[in-house]
């Protein structure tokens, strides 16, 4: 995934909902098969930031379970296995790993903020 336009994205959002307020808290979901890698994007969050209100404020990353919804029924949370890169998840139900469709899991979004 790519972390940088994923950054700029949030980062952008962050500062249109937060006016000219100063930034306390920024809390950014991230869904557990989004292939994210942590530190680059928290690297890329922060160096986006300089020189704007979100400058000082904390980063907090919400993980986001996978939710599926399978053809045998099953609708919820399914565990994941394999790299974070190329994740496989399984329904919990029947333990088949391609039939459903992944109904949340897979994005990196802003949840909230909290201004000072
Ligand atoms: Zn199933």
């Amino acid at each position: 995934m790519d972390e940088h336009r994923m950054a700029e994205s949030i980062v952008k959002k962050v500062l249109e909902l937060s006016g000219r307020r100063g930034i306390g808290e920024v809390i950014v979901n991230v869904g557990e098969v989004s292939g994210t890698n942590y530190n680059r994007l928290f690297a890329m969050l922060k160096l986006l930031s300089i020189g704007t209100a979100a400058e000082d404020a904390t980063i907090r990353f919400n993980h986001r379970p996978v939710h599926v919804k399978c053809n045998c029924g099953y609708s919820g949370d399914a565990p994941v296995f394999g790299l974070v890169e190329k994740p496989i998840v399984e329904c919990p139900s029947c333990s088949r790993g391609l039939c459903f469709e992944i109904a949340r899991g897979r994005g990196v979004s802003l949840r909230d903020i909290s201004v000072i």
